[in-house]
Parts: structure tokens; sequence; C-alpha cells
């Protein structure tokens, strides 16, 4: 017999609430990165209904849990309970993360961060200077928009089926972020399948899609019309990690494009909330290790 010494008295723990909560991997993530880290950490699914949010939130408080994740169904309705919003966050309006720090609860959404990091490192470029066309207007698409307007992109076109959220995040962008506020022109927002759409589809130099077409198992489904032409000096993108090449990213390929899909998003807005929870920078190496690993373990 040996005796297990993996969580003690002094185990830090984290943990995720949402619902369905069995298929995620953020389990999975987090004891690997505390593993690398050398960090002794424990972090757990909880299986959380709507009705028992602020119990749970409450709970994980009164726990003392150094932090924890927020999934669906919860990342909106999780706000009432916190006590202050990163600037991210309030934009977004869902917190993916939260920190408690001697009782009180700060909310932060690391998608953006988790988008840019890992689109730069697999791009191996950034959006400064960059036409950028984002295909959708949901959650994912405000976490893209706000980071890629961030980083400086000359122009960014927002397309969506419903053009007032399209409009929404427009304006969002337009109210907070530099240098948009001065020129607003250089963020427009479209309606999916309005005849522009294909003209500023063959501007862009990157092109994301953040809905949800073309996800497992519609997998035969794109959101953009079948005519549309890449270029192969384009950056073509896709939210979706399930299956690991859509249709979307496939055609893409076929006609060049370098292409990258949404699995990188989810590891690096895992390492971000990390870093938050734990006041550390992850160094690069260990964060591109850990991408790797996780790729070949999901496919
Ligand atoms: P969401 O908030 O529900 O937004 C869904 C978006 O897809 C909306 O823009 C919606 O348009 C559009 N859409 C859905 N069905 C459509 C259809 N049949 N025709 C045209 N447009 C359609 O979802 P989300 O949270 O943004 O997630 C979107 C995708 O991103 C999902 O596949 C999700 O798995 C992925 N995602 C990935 C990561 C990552 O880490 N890689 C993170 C978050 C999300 P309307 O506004 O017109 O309804």
């Amino acid at each position: 017999m040996s005796i297990i010494r993996y969580v003690t008295g002094k185990t830090k723990l984290l943990g995720v609430i949402g619902n369905p909560i069995s298929h995620s991997i953020s389990p999975e993530l987090h004891n690997t990165l505390s593993n690398y880290m050398g960090i002794d950490a424990v972090y757990v699914p909880f299986k959380v209904e709507r009705e028992k949010l602020g119990d749970a939130v409450r709970g994980l408080k009164a726990l003392n849990f150094k932090g924890f994740n927020i999934t669906i169904p919860h990342k909106s309705n999780v706000i009432e309970y916190l006590d202050e919003l990163s600037r991210e966050a309030s934009f977004i309006g869902a917190v993916n993360t939260v920190k408690i720090i001697e009782n009180k609860l700060y909310g932060y959404n690391t998608d953006v961060d988790g988008f840019v990091n890992s689109f730069k490192e697999e791009a191996g470029t950034g959006f400064t200077n960059k036409k950028v066309a984002i295909i959708g207007a949901g959650g994912a698409a405000r976490a893209i928009a706000i980071g890629v307007a961030n980083e400086g992109a000359q122009k960014i076109f927002i397309i969506n089926r419903t053009l007032s959220k399209a409009i929404q995040i427009r304006d969002i962008i337009i109210s907070n972020i530099m240098p948009y506020k001065e020129c607003p022109e250089n963020i427009e927002s479209f309606q999916l399948n309005d005849s522009a759409c294909t003209e500023v589809l063959k501007l862009a130099d990157i092109i994301i899609n953040t809905t949800s077409i073309g996800m497992h198992p519609d997998i035969d489904c794109m959101p953009v019309p079948e005519h549309v032409e890449f270029n192969s000096n384009q950056i073509v993108y896709d939210a979706i990690y399930n299956p690991s090449k859509t249709k979307f990213l496939q055609q893409a390929e076929n006609k060049g494009c370098k292409i990258i899909n949404g699995l990188g998003m989810l590891i690096y807005q895992g390492i971000k909330a990390y870093e938050i929870w734990m006041d550390i920078t992850v160094p690069k190496e260990i964060a591109r290790e850990i991408f790797n690993e996780f790729k070949n373990y999901l496919t």
C-alpha cells in the first residue's frame, strides 16, 4: 500500500461549473498545467443547474477556492454574483473565469487573450495593418472582435445572419477601443448573404468563422456560400475544433490558404485563466508543449 499525497490540506482548490460538464477538457488541462508548473493545486468539474448557480458560487467562496471557470450555460448569469468585472468581461457580457481574493469575486473573460495568443502562435503573425472579416456575432465573435480591435487591425468586417447583433459589436468597439473611436468607418457590419459580403471576403487578409455552422454533427455545412473564392494569401480561421477540419477550412486549404482551427483558443484561454489565478506567466515553450500534447490527446 502507498500513501496518496496528490491532494492535502495545503492544496489550492480550482474548478469549473457548467451543465453539461462531463465533456469538459478543463480538468485535464488545468491539472496538467499544475503538474508542469510544479504548483500544488487540484481542479474539479461541478455540474450545476441554473437554479443552484448562486448556491454554487457562494459555496466555492465558502470553501476557500482560489478560483473557478464558468462554462455553458452560466457565463452571463454568473455576473450577478460577482463583485467586479474586467473591462473585457463587461464588453462581452460574459465571464468564463473567476478569481477569489479576500472573499471578493473578480470576473474575467479569457477568450480574448486565448484567441489572440493562440492565433499569433499558430499563424506566425498578428493583426496590425490587416483587414479582418469575422463571420458571426455571438459570444465567440464578441471576444474575437475585441481581441482583433485591441491588436490594431486596419479594418474589421463583422458579418452575421442577424444584422443587429453585428451592429452591437461594432458599437461596443467604436465606443471603447482606439483607434476605432477616431475612425469608426474602419469597422463595418454586414448581413450574411448580402451581396457585399462576397467582396468583403475577397478583400480580407484574415477570415474568421465564429458561427457554429459546420460543427459536429452538421459537418457538411458552410458559414459562407459555396461560391465564395478564397485566395492563397488569406489566413482562414474557424473557432470550431470538432471536427478539427471543418468544410470551411477544407475549402480554404484546397485554395492554398493557411488554416487554423479553434483548439488553440480553447487551450490558451485555459492557460490565461491559470495565469490569473496563480499570478504567474506560463512560459511560451510550456504553453506550446501543452497545446501540442492536447492536440495529440484530442485527435
Ligand atoms: P452563440 O453565441 O450562440 O452564437 C452563434 C453564432 O452563430 C451567431 O452569430 C449565429 O447567428 C450564428 N449561427 C448559428 N446558426 C446559424 C445558421 N444556421 N445560419 C447562420 N448563422 C448561424 O455561440 P458562440 O458561443 O459564439 O459559439 C459559436 C461557435 O464558436 C461554436 O461552434 C463554439 O463551439 C465555438 N467556440 C469556440 C471557442 C474556442 O475556444 N475555440 C470558444 C467559444 C466558442 P445569429 O446571431 O443570427 O443567431
